[in-house]
Formats: structure tokens, sequence, C-alpha cells
């Protein structure tokens, strides 16, 4: 290994201490609603079998449960008839099984679907069900707001409100599948409908990597939601020491908001970079443990006009990327109120796109979705007041 990498790797575990630490601060409220009882969805199997036992319940009927919950969809214990009606009527003195409130529903012209959830503390964040002929992706947000804030991404423009919890983002799922009356979960086959998960909604997942990550194991657990890790994307602007991790643990795909191809450039446009520059990032992406040529790492490039859509970014972007499984999605730039770019012209798309899929790479222009309803890529934004004093100035982690 070239000492430069090595270098890298030493920092990782002191640098995700220091991102854990930074975000703590941030912290979903806890599980226990007023009334005293507990949220069951986003426990782990072996937290649900401990709160089982300690509601004085054999463990067994966490699988019961579990399998009722994520497979059935189940939000009330008076449909679980696998179990007797006197333990169903204790379970729910003790427990309960929600879903983020859906607050606004709207849906697109071309039927993308976006969903304003409203969460037990009044926070809300945004899920994006973009459906595709034979099968569908539902856009997860992983945090209310952003500390990191690109230029041209809408959710930049806000502040970190706080981390989403485990049951926050798989709730995002769950109550998107209620809207399509998709359960229970198929079994052996892949859902017709909402099939994959993409974590490109609102916020940084790596900065809320736990949560994101009990998240995604509940849902990939195949005795419940049973989406396989194949199905599941993770976008990253680039938090290089929690990239390894995620790959290591989660095994999901993964896509790098990469944007331009000068640090000089994406200094200023993705300003994680000033931290993690070009160079580590794509150290990063080479040693991504489940990247192969089946399971490619896709590069999200915001097309912007006249700032990194020339034919010399276009070449130097296959000069990055030679070498890797990769395949670059250009996503012509989405703008919103009070954005200060324009998107590039159809030509210098083309004209980009050619040069990256003459050099073999597959590089497809990703279709605005749901426009009319500001549900497309980096259009999010909720009006969510701040939660805690100070969040605004908490400097990127
Ligand atoms: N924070 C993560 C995931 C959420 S953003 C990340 O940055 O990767 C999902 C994708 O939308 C990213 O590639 C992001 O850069 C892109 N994006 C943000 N604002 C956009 C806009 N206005 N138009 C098009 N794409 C945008
Ligand atoms: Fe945050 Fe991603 Fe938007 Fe950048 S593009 S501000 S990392 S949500």
């Amino acid at each position: 290994m070239p000492p430069e990498v090595n270098a890298i790797t030493d920092l990782t575990e002191a640098e995700r201490e220091r991102i854990l630490a930074k975000t703590a601060r941030f912290a979903p409220p806890p599980a226990v609603l007023a009334d005293g009882r507990r949220e069951l969805v986003g426990l782990s199997r072996e937290e649900l079998a401990e709160a089982l036992v300690e509601a004085g319940e054999a463990a067994f009927r966490a699988k019961q449960i579990w399998h009722w919950i994520y497979n059935r969809g189940a939000t009330d214990f008076s449909v679980m008839s696998t179990i007797a009606k006197p333990t169903q009527a204790k379970l729910a003195e003790r427990f309960v099984i929600g879903r983020p409130e859906a607050a606004v529903v709207q849906t697109s012209t071309d039927k993308t679907r976006k969903f304003l959830f409203r969460f037990r503390d009044g926070q809300e964040a945004e899920t994006v069900y973009i459906p595709e002929e034979d099968r569908g992706a539902v856009c997860i947000s992983s945090q209310v707001g952003c500390t990191l804030s690109c230029r041209f991404c809408h959710t930049g423009t806000q502040a970190l409100v706080r981390n989403l919890g485990a049951a926050e983002i798989v709730g995002q799922f769950m109550a998107a599948r209620d809207s399509y009356g998709e359960w229970p979960s198929p079994r052996g086959e892949a859902p017709r409908l909402l099939s994959n998960i993409v974590l490109m909604g609102m916020g940084e997942p790596l900065y809320n990597y736990e949560n994101v990550a009990k998240a995604m194991k509940i849902v990939m657990d195949g005795e419940g939601i049973g989406i396989s890790r194949r199905r599941i994307t993770l976008s990253t602007s680039g938090v290089v020491p929690m990239m390894d991790r995620a790959g290591a643990e989660l095994g999901v795909n993964l896509a790098v908001s990469l944007h331009a191809v000068r640090d000089d450039l994406r200094d200023e446009i993705v300003p994680l970079n000033r931290k993690y520059p070009i160079k580590e990032l794509m150290a990063a992406c080479r040693r991504y443990p489940p990247a192969s040529n089946a399971r490619r790492i896709t590069f999200e490039y915001v097309m912007l006009k006249d700032i990194n859509d020339s034919p010399a970014d276009a070449r130097e972007l296959v000069r990055l990327i030679s070498g890797l499984p990769a395949k670059v999605n250009l996503i012509p730039f989405n703008p919103w109120p009070g954005s200060r770019y324009e998107t590039s012209t159809p030509d210098a798309i083309t004209r980009f796109s050619n040069i990256v899929m003459d050099a073999g790479f597959s590089s497809p222009v990703r279709a605005p979705r749901g426009q009319d309803i500001l549900a497309a890529c980096g259009q999010l934004r909720t009006e969510t007041r701040r939660e805690r004093k100070g969040a605004e100035a908490a400097p990127p982690v």
C-alpha cells in the first residue's frame, strides 16, 4: 500500500470518534412517548427481544412481532393473529408501533410522490418516491437540514437541526409503503413498487452513521422488509473516514457527490472538500469494499453552466475514475428559489456525456423527477425552526 494511503487509514479511527462526538448533540428524541409507552420501530432484533423480556414476555415473541411489524406492516397489536388477545392488550399498554405523520403529500404529474413527514418533536423532513416502470426508489432523508453547505443545494441553506433516529429513517420507508399499500413484503422476489432505497434526501448520511446503519440493517433483514444491500445506495459528499466503515459494515452501493474535478472548484461548491480533498476521496473509493464491475460506484455530477461543464472537466473526470468500477450520473442542476446557478445547456451536457462514454463509462443524464412539486435532487428543504440555539453556528464536522 502506498504510504499516503496508510496515513489516511491511520487517521481514520480518531477521525471517526471526532465525527461521532460532534454529531451526538444533534441526537433525535428518545423513543419513549409522553405516556410512557415505548416505540418498537427502530429497535434492533436484540433490543426488541430485550424490551419484550423486560415487559415479562418470552424472548421468542421478538421473532413474531418483528414479522408483524416489518413483513406485514402492522401498526396495531390487535391484528397480530398469532398472538393471544390478552397478550396483545398487554403489549399495547407498553409499546407502540409508530409512523411519522405525513403532514403533506404531493404527487407530481410524473407520478413522483413527495412526503413531508413530521416527527414526534415536530421536526420535519422530506421523502420522495420515484416510480419507474417495473420498480421504484424511495429517497430517504438522514438529517433535518445539513451541516454541509454545498453551494447548489437547497438543503444546504438550512442549518442542521438534528439527526434523524433509526426509527425515523426506517419510518420514512414504512410510511411510504403504507401509502402504496405494499404490505406484506413480497417473499423471495423484489417488491414491485418500493423496491429500492436511495439515501439521497436531506442530510449527509455519513454524518449520522450510527442511526443510518441501524436503520439499514433493519430494512435489509430477510425476515422483515428484506431489501437487499444491492438495492440500497448511500450517497455521500465525501466523508472519507466513514466510507470505509459503511462499506465494511453495510456493504451497500456507494454514490459519491463529486461535482468538480479540481480542488479549487470543489473547495468552493462542496466545502467538505477542504477537509477531504479529491485525492483522498478517490483513494477511499478505490478501497471501497463492495465495489465491483457488477456494483459500480456512481459519481454524481451536477451540471452547472460554465462552472464545471467544459470538455476539459469531462476529460479530467475520466482520468480521476480510470481503473475504477464506476459510472457517472450527470444531474442537470435543479434550480430552487434564490439559487445562483444555471443548468448547463443540453449541448454542453451531451458533449460532456459523450467524452465520458467514449472512455468506456456509462454516463446517463438523470431526468429531473417531480420538478413541479420541488421534489428533484437538491430541492428538498423544510421550513422547520432550529431546535437548539447554536445549531446554526455548528461548524461542518
Ligand atoms: N448529502 C448527500 C446526499 C443527499 S444530496 C450528498 O450530498 O451526496 C443527493 C444528490 O443531489 C447529491 O449528489 C447532491 O449533490 C445533489 N444535488 C444537490 N443539490 C442539487 C441541485 N440543486 N440540482 C441537482 N442535484 C443536486
Ligand atoms: Fe448536504 Fe448533500 Fe446538500 Fe451537500 S448536497 S448540502 S452534503 S444534502
